[in-house]
Formats: C-alpha cells, sequence, structure tokens
C-alpha cells in the first residue's frame, strides 16, 4: 500500500489505518428505535493509507472504486445536495466524513483506501470506509475525539454527507469492538459493554453466507420501517419502541395491523438481545442458536424484510443440522448468519449450496466469522 500511495500522491503516506467490517448477532432493526443490538467486528475490512494535507482539500483513491483521484474541499456543505456523478458517488462518504470531522478540528488529506469487505453485502463496508477514514483523520491531525464520539460522528457523515438514514451500530461496532467479544450497545445512552462471544472455543462455527442477493436501498423500504416505528411510537404515546413494556397492551391498543406487526418485531428483538447476553456471559454459546432462529421468524413475518435467497439459506442450513440462523443486515438483499458445530460446518454449506443450484439461483458465497479487534492504526 506504500508505494502506490507514493505513486498515486507523489509523498509516503504518514500512516496506515483499519477498521473491519461487522455483523450483527442480533438485535436487527433496533437501533434506530433506541435499542439493543449486540454486534461484532470482523477480521475484514477497509483500510486507508493516509498522509496530512494543509490546504482544506481531501484527495481519495480507492482500489474498488477505479483508482481515479476524487478532489474535494473539507468546506462543503453536504456532498449529497451537491449532485456527484455516479463514477464519483463512493466518495461521499470519506469526504463527507472530513467534511463532518472538520468541525472537530481536522482538515486535509490525501487518501488511499483498500478494502476485503464485500460492499453491500451486509457487513458494513460502509461504516469500515468512514471509520478508517476518520480514525486517519482524528490521529493526522491530533484531534481529541473519543472513540464512540467518533462513531456518532461517521454516523452523522452517513446521514447527512451520502444522505442514508442509518443509525449508530455499524460505526459503534466498527470502532469499539474488541477480538473475541461482542458488543453490547445502547443505542439510546450511546453506552456499550463488551460481551465475550468465540465461538471456536465453544467447538462452533459462525458462517456469514452471502446469499447473492444484493439489496437496492433506493427501494425505500428501510426509511418505510423507519418511519413505521416511528409513527406506531408516537401513536402508543412512547418516544420509542424501546419504551413499550406491556406489549400485550400495546398490540391491543393499535388498530394498524402492519403496525402491531412492527411493534411485536421490536419488542421481542430488544428481549431476545438480553436474553443472547445472558446466554453468552454463562458460557452457553451453543443455545444461541434457538435465539437466532427466533430473531429470523420475526424478521420474516413480523418486520417482513426477509428474502427467499435468505429464508432458503436459513431452512437448508438447520435441515443440514445447523443450530441456528438468520437474516442480517437492512433486509430484501444481503447475508446471512448460520451458527453451526464447527465439525458440521462442511455439511451445512454444502446443504446451502445444493439448495441454491436446484433453484438455479447464483452460488452462495460463505465466510467465516470471527469475533475481532476494532479500528486501530496498523502502520
Ligand atoms: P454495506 O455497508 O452493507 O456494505 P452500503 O450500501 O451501506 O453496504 O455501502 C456500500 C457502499 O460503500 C458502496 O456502494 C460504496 O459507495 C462504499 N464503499 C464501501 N467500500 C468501499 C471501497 N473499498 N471503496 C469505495 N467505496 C466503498
Ligand atoms: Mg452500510
Amino acid at each position: 500500500m506504500t508505494r502506490s500511495f507514493a505513486e498515486i500522491f507523489g509523498r509516503s503516506p504518514e500512516g496506515v489505518w483499519h477498521a473491519p467490517g461487522r455483523v450483527n448477532l442480533i438485535g436487527e432493526h433496533t437501533d434506530y428505535n433506541d435499542g439493543l443490538a449486540l454486534p461484532f467486528a470482523l477480521s475484514r475490512g477497509v483500510s486507508v493509507a493516509a498522509a496530512r494535507r494543509g490546504d482544506g482539500v481531501v484527495e481519495v483513491v480507492s482500489r474498488q472504486a477505479g483508482e481515479s483521484v476524487v478532489r474535494a474541499s473539507v468546506d462543503g456543505g453536504p456532498v449529497v445536495a451537491e449532485g456527484w456523478p455516479p463514477d464519483r458517488a463512493w466518495a461521499a462518504y470519506p469526504v463527507g466524513v472530513a467534511r463532518v470531522l472538520r468541525d472537530h478540528g481536522t482538515g486535509g488529506a490525501s487518501l488511499l483506501i483498500d478494502s476485503d469487505l464485500p460492499q453491500g453485502a451486509g457487513l458494513s463496508s460502509s461504516a469500515a470506509l468512514e471509520c478508517a477514514t476518520a480514525l486517519a483523520l482524528r490521529d493526522l491531525h491530533e484531534a481529541r475525539i473519543e472513540p464512540a464520539e467518533l462513531a456518532r460522528l461517521a454516523q452523522r457523515a452517513e446521514n447527512d454527507q451520502v444522505g442514508v438514514p442509518c443509525g449508530v451500530m455499524d460505526q459503534s461496532a466498527s470502532l469499539l469492538c474488541e477480538a473475541g467479544h461482542a458488543l453490547l450497545l445502547d443505542c439510546r445512552s450511546g453506552l456499550s459493554s463488551k460481551v465475550p462471544f468465540a465461538p471456536a472455543e465453544a467447538g462452533l462455527t459462525l458462517l456469514v453466507v452471502n446469499t447473492r442477493a444484493s439489496r437496492n436501498l433506493a427501494g425505500g423500504d428501510y426509511g418505510r420501517r423507519r418511519a413505521e416505528c416511528e409513527k406506531a411510537a408516537a401513536r402508543l404515546g412512547v418516544p420509542a419502541l424501546r419504551d413499550v413494556t406491556d406489549l400485550a397492551g400495546a398490540l391491543g391498543s393499535l388498530r394498524d395491523p402492519v403496525l402491531r406487526r412492527r411493534v411485536q418485531h421490536v419488542v421481542t428483538e430488544n428481549h431476545r438481545v438480553e436474553a443472547a447476553v445472558g446466554l453468552l456471559r454463562a458460557g452457553a454459546v451453543t443455545e444461541l442458536g434457538a435465539m437466532l432462529n427466533a430473531s429470523h421468524m420475526s424478521l420474516r413475518d413480523q418486520f417482513q424484510i426477509s428474502w427467499p435467497e435468505a429464508d432458503a439459506a436459513v431452512d437448508a442450513a438447520l435441515r443440514a443440522g445447523a443450530r441456528g440462523g438468520r437474516m442480517v443486515g437492512g433486509g430484501f438483499g444481503g447475508s446471512v448468519i448460520v451458527l453451526t458445530a464447527a465439525d458440521r460446518a462442511a455439511r451445512v454449506r454444502d446443504g446451502i449450496t445444493a439448495t441454491y443450484e436446484r433453484r438455479g439461483w447464483q452460488p452462495p458465497a460463505f465466510l467465516e466469522a470471527v469475533p475481532s479487534a476494532g479500528a486501530r492504526r496498523t502502520a
């Protein structure tokens, strides 16, 4: 990475920063309802080689985006309002981060980006890109920003600069996770605590299955679910669905069947996160499977955001003897996670692949998820 940086920018980088992608073990669509989530960091992620610029310009190149240089001032308004052409739309993430961080003591930089994380697969390559950039800018300009605050600023960049209304989970996971642990995240207070999670030590494997169905954020379904949750909270007279303490009472008082389903999912999903944390703290990792299955059914039937390739992958995994599995991420495409005994992992993979073959779908891709360290300087 050092040599290419010199070839592109004509000088050496001052350092290299890495931020991982993440998988959310459980707690899906709870973050924007002020609820709980339990993500962990992957070993894969985005690396950024970087050097300061004193002129308030940020210039970015990505090996995954054609290697042409995108230059912009850190002094602009929201990138999303500038209508960048599609071939440089990706640069809204790093440039957006630079613009948001500018008010917190950072400035311009040259950035070379490289990644081994699939994009749009639900593993949060967007947050990894934001967080690697944010960490590089913070360190280069010696700005004093704590990791939890940095996560909120990276989220703000995705919300305001890119125009994606995401919660803070992905950025928190990328910046705060530790190896061998998941991160219990309270999305209301922003407080987090680490929870031991080392599947391999329990003889288990956590597979991430890229279902090859790519989701379409432009479809607006994510925004629609958020709006439904907000509407339900307003009708129930609570600040957020996190605050529903009497589920039966809430369901009884809502007339709209769609809103009832959304509430049912969010409230029970928060309980599943708490139950999962209890199991992990008790060393009962194997029992997590049932929780994943319940989460999947709730996302499929109540939140209604699953997709055929995900349902088929979970079903095939269970038929092959996996402990449990569920869809992850925004929905309508992306990945599924499967928890299985390590010595059954090959059989589970084959079972899913055979199902896809029978349906005439593109073969799925597998990756073993090992709970890894959060974002850091690597050189
Ligand atoms: P996810 O975060 O699940 O991978 P998103 O749609 O939120 O999916 O983010 C993917 C987008 O992030 C890509 O379309 C691209 O704009 C940007 N991105 C991620 N990684 C890179 C990279 N290595 N180089 C350039 N852009 C990237
Ligand atoms: Mg994303």
